[in-house]
């Protein structure tokens, strides 16, 4: 079957995803570029890494909920479906029960965003990426 055309909206989104997943990933690399996959433990170059959602479902609400992206290796945020028991455990030593709970509650929340929305998104999660990524004196690219 041939690949169902993605509309402007949705490209929109992936681009603004994509750069999401960039800062998030070099904001927690060091100096050498390299950050720890959140779950494991094991480290990886920023490029070999992936940005993983605490909360699984990419609903809009969670989708760029930054204290709930964190770097995962391709095992365990694809291969373990992220790994859920000790990326809570994770969560819980590192960004808080309270924190948590009120990403929770906001987990079913429905939101509309538009293409400007994204493509303001994307703007800013770059923009970031690359001061992130200046004060550590890493490649962006
Ligand atoms: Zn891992």
């Amino acid at each position: 079957m041939a690949k169902r055309r993605r509309t402007p909206l949705q490209i929109a989104k992936d681009k603004a995803w994509a750069a999401c997943s960039k800062f998030i990933r070099i904001d927690a690399a060091d100096e050498d570029g390299n950050c720890a996959c959140v779950t494991c433990g094991r480290t990886y170059h920023w490029k070999k890494i992936q940005a993983g959602h605490w909360i699984n479902d990419r609903t809009n609400a969670v989708l760029f909920m930054e204290d709930g992206i964190h770097p995962q290796c391709y095992g365990c945020n694809v291969r373990k479906q992220s790994n859920p028991i000790r990326y809570w455990l994770w969560m819980e030593e590192n960004i808080g029960r309270a924190r948590m709970d009120q990403m929770i509650a906001k987990m079913d929340d429905s939101m509309e965003y538009d293409i400007y929305d994204y493509q303001n998104l994307e703007k800013e999660f770059t923009r970031r990426a690359e001061r992130a990524a200046k004060e550590k004196k890493i490649s962006l690219k």
